[in-house]
């Protein structure tokens, strides 16, 4: 069975003092980690506070990104060996914010994806496409071609230890009620995608989740559907009710 995910992605949000008192607000709260998984993303530079704050509480601690390479002339990025030194344990890569703020494409975020896996921190492949219909043998497939561009030359083995997070860009950060429909469609293609262009087996243990103004309202009808095994959440997760309400929708 899939370990449902909850994360919550602070974007710009909160300093290092509020980060920290965040995490001791709720580190008690937190469901059992053998049943549900939670991370939090906070600012780059939070993470090191964050990492010791959440020590021994389960939590998991998120990068909201990261360079492709590991070190060089590179002003300004975060390196991938620096963040699992730090014990960061995964990598939201091709959020929509950086896709559509600062110009990555999918081979910006291809080259990162790679990074990622090869340093042995887990990728959150962050997908907004639109699915389009593509005729495969005169049969209507629906296809994800920016998922799949982003995965091009993941192996079998590597593919194991991705998540994907589908963040369709009319419901991310419009604060509009997610359309659940919508969003099993679309985490359902994506596992179809991956059983095409991977095995079944691989496809049917993947994690994907589903983000987009994700709220303590719709939390639970989201994480009925059979293919959204977690979510990502963004303004919903900077309060902490809203959140332990969130993490505890079991
Ligand atoms: P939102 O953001 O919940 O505020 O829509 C989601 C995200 O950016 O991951």
């Amino acid at each position: 069975m899939r370990k449902p995910f909850i994360a919550a992605n602070w974007k710009m949000h909160k300093n290092i003092a509020e980060s920290v008192d965040f995490v001791n607000q709720i580190k008690d709260k937190l469901p059992d980690p053998a049943k549900v998984e939670v991370g939090i993303a906070p600012q780059a530079f939070a993470l090191y506070s964050m990492v010791q704050a959440a020590r021994n509480s389960g939590l998991k601690i998120i990068a909201q990104n990261a360079a492709a390479e590991y070190n060089g002339p590179f002003t300004g990025e975060i390196s991938l060996r620096g963040l699992h030194d730090l014990g960061t344990n995964y990598a939201m890569l091709g959020h929509i914010e950086r896709r559509r703020l600062f110009g990555e494409n999918n081979t910006a975020v291809h080259k990162k994806v790679k990074a990622a896996l090869q340093m042995g921190v887990t990728p959150i492949i962050c997908t907004d496409e639109t699915m389009v219909q593509k005729e495969v043998n005169g049969e209507i497939h629906y296809v994800f071609q920016q998922l799949m561009s982003v995965l091009h030359g993941v192996s079998l083995d590597q593919i194991r230890n991705v998540v994907i997070s589908y963040e369709p860009s009319w419901a991310v950060g419009v604060g509009q009620h997610a359309n659940v429909a919508l969003a099993e469609e679309g985490c359902r293609t994506i596992r179809r995608t991956i059983a095409d262009n991977y095995t079944y087996e691989i496809a049917d243990k993947i994690r994907i989740l589903y983000g987009g103004s994700v709220n303590p309202d719709n939390i639970k009808d989201l994480m009925a559907k059979p293919d959204i095994d977690g979510v990502l959440i963004g303004r919903a997760s900077l309060d902490v009710d809203n959140f332990l309400k969130m993490v505890n929708y079991l």
